[in-house]
């Protein structure tokens, strides 16, 4: 089945609001299998939205309104789809009750506008709002071409499309369509779909769309098929693939995996105690950590340690390391993470120092210059990163680097 969304508003012309209700609609129909085949926006005009109505249909079989349900004169949409279909708008009583329920729910009267929501072609399904005073439709014409109105209201449309389109649409469309996420960290968006070209260049069902996502890149395995299970059974191989060809560049899976999940549940499985040392992203290392709900496990404590004499008195480096070396280098790194880990007793001890910004930064100590190290029961490595962007974009760039490094270091940990 394929689909038209129509925004209906000329708030939404005059750049007064973002249509976020297409966003929506075209994720939520993408997951059923319905093909989008444009969105469109139009004002509160009647002949205009008819002419919009014509052009939809003419190539799909659904059009996906939202907005102009209300009770005054310029909500136009419902009427001026009955008049596309050439039906007829007669006063629907159940309706009305419904609608002065919800005024009453509220604590106030419907007014006599109010029962221009009233009015149904008759032939329409009308589909209740629990939400506020409008109701929607789905109002079916020739040539099975269906128009569905919706609320344009997100808090009111976004219920009444779970609770009465879904399963509607579900009875009318064959297919769905199922994704399944393969999270990646340590390779840049370019570098990964370069592994992975010629499954992109030759795609079809399933398709593989990369894109890039904070500090990771995320591709998403989507398959068309008759139910999930087939579809399940048409990603598995080719997910497979990907693996095989990423090997641990591959973190995790799935909308809701995080690096610090992953993390914290393989210091679970090999039961290692962690704390950290920062200067340059004071405290958001500890606070990634933090994220997860179960670190309690594993998670010790964080030291803040911003300055040199914080450095010494709480970790214990040397002066001479910091007097030498500066407190960015990798010497002070080791010194930091060998000294949380002994401070707290933990098993692993990491630590983060650098130039974050602004600024410009020394010729041999540019902005964006980071050290961090990481001690695994006395062993220790450090390694050097330079990152871009802005002081903060540094300091995130910073906390995942580090966060991934101590998954390989964790996945060869015996
Ligand atoms: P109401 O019964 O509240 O009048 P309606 O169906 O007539 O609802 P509109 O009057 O068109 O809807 O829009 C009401 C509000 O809903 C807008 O002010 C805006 O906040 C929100 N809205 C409308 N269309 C959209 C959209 N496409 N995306 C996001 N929000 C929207």
């Amino acid at each position: 089945m394929n689909a038209e969304i129509i925004a209906v508003g000329t708030e939404i012309l005059l750049g007064d609001i973002i249509n976020t209700n297409a966003q929506y609609l075209s994720k939520e129909l993408a997951a059923l299998g319905i093909n989008v085949y444009r969105q469109t926006v139009v004002g509160d005009n009647e002949k205009r939205l008819l002419k919009a109505f014509e052009d939809a249909l003419e190539s799909c079989d659904l059009v996906i309104t939202t907005g102009g349900l209300g009770p005054t004169a310029d909500d136009i949409t419902k009427e001026t789809a009955a008049k596309f279909f050439n039906q007829e708008l007669i006063f629907h009583e159940t309706s009305w009750e419904f609608i002065n329920n919800y005024f009453k729910s509220i604590g106030r009267e419907a007014t006599e506008n109010n029962k221009k929501q009233a009015y149904f072609p008759k032939e329409a399904v009308i589909l209740e709002n629990h939400n506020g005073t409008a109701p929607g439709a789905i109002l079916k014409g020739d040539n099975n071409k269906t128009i569905i109105v919706l609320p344009g209201p997100p808090k009111e449309m976004k219920p009444m499309f779970h609770e009465s389109v879904v399963p509607y649409l579900r009875k009318e469309s064959k297919d769905i369509l199922y994704s399944k996420v393969l999270r990646i960290s340590g390779l840049g968006e370019s570098a990964a779909e370069e592994l992975i070209r010629d499954i992109l260049d030759k795609q079809t069902n399933p398709t593989v769309a990369p894109y890039a996502k904070e500090a990771d890149v995320i591709f998403r395995i989507t398959a068309r098929a008759k139910d999930e299970e087939e579809a399940k059974d048409m990603i598995a191989p080719l997910e497979q693939e990907i693996i095989d060809r990423l090997g641990d560049n591959v973190y995790g899976e799935g909308e809701d995996t995080t690096m610090e999940k992953v993390v914290a549940e393989l210091l679970m499985k090999k039961e290692l105690t962690v704390a950290v040392s920062e200067s340059c992203t004071g405290g958001m290392l500890a606070s990634r950590l933090v994220n997860y709900p179960g670190i309690a496990n594993v998670f010790i404590e964080g030291a803040v340690t911003y300055t040199n004499d914080a450095k010494m008195r709480r970790l214990g480096v040397k002066k001479e390391t910091l007097d030498n070396y500066t407190a960015v280098s990798a010497e002070t790194a080791i010194e930091m993470a060998e000294g949380i880990a002994r401070e707290a007793g933990s098993d692993i001890g990491i630590s983060t120092t650098g130039l974050a910004g602004p600024g410009t930064g020394g010729e041999d100590k540019p902005i964006g210059l980071v050290y961090a190290a990481i001690t695994i029961k006395g062993v220790t490595k450090v390694k050097e990163y330079r990152f871009a962007g802005s002081r903060n974009k540094i300091r995130d760039r910073a906390v995942s680097a580090v966060l991934d490094w101590l998954r390989r270091e964790l996945i060869n940990h015996k």
